[in-house]
């Protein structure tokens, strides 16, 4: 029998994951592994003219139909937008999440941010991947989650010392990626930031970096870098 496989993005905001991590999550389900996107808030506060209760709205349906496109299930967890810190009040209930669903991979937020809701999340996924990894924390009577592999998605929120180390060539996904991506109003510029034009022209570079057209980059922990070989 195969093995499941499955792949878990956490983002702090929906859309994060979605612009950052989308097109690797929809190359993951076309190679058969299961995929969800976790929300650890809405980013209903993102919107100047809409109150949270209309913008949380939105987003959550905006997020659903770029989900749909995706092939990925998205999750809503309860938090407040501009909210999130480091609490196991969050990250016990986000460890039994990940208990549920048993990822051999995460993706989340690089640890430096201008958004602290994104740095929290870096340290909320690591604090969870903490507690669901060690079977002595009883949660549910879940079991333990084993060898997940963590890795950091490139947001231009969260630019400051991310360096690349995975590459995901997403050529062949990029126009289901991108009509995921302006699901949402600012994917489609409608916020003011060009977010379409830096994810766009970001895949882009990374793409020709590696010698492909489009590619979404990851970096991960300094300690998973190093190599054992008996040569050089
Ligand atoms: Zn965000």
């Amino acid at each position: 029998m195969e093995e499941r496989r499955c792949i878990v993005a956490i983002g702090a905001h929906a859309a994060d994951m979605e612009f950052t991590a989308g097109a690797t999550l929809l190359k993951h389900v076309r190679s058969g592994w299961e995929a969800h996107i976790i929300h650890l808030t809405l980013g209903e506060k993102g919107n100047p003219r809409l109150s949270p209760e209309e913008y949380g709205a939105q987003k959550r349906q905006e997020a659903e139909e770029a989900a749909a496109i995706l092939k990925v299930t998205p999750h809503f967890l309860p938090y407040k937008d501009g909210e999130l810190s480091v609490r196991d009040e969050i990250a016990f209930p986000l460890a039994t999440l990940l208990r549920q669903l048993q990822p051999q991979v995460i993706i989340t937020h690089w640890k430096e941010s201008i958004h602290d809701d994104h740095i929290a999340t870096h340290y909320l996924t690591r604090r969870a991947v903490f507690v669901a990894a060690n079977a002595h924390f009883v949660l549910e009577g879940l079991p333990p989650l084993r060898g997940v592999r963590l890795y950091y998605a490139e947001n231009w929120e969260d630019a400051q010392n991310f360096s690349p180390f995975v590459y995901v060539d997403i050529t062949d996904v990029f126009a289901e990626w991108q009509r995921a991506f302006k699901c949402f109003a600012i994917g489609r510029g409608e916020g003011g930031f060009p977010y379409w034009d830096w994810y766009q022209a970001r895949t882009r570079l990374r793409g020709i970096e590696i010698g492909v057209f489009y590619a979404q980059a990851f970096a991960v922990d300094e300690w998973r870098m190093r190599q054992r070989r008996e040569l050089l």
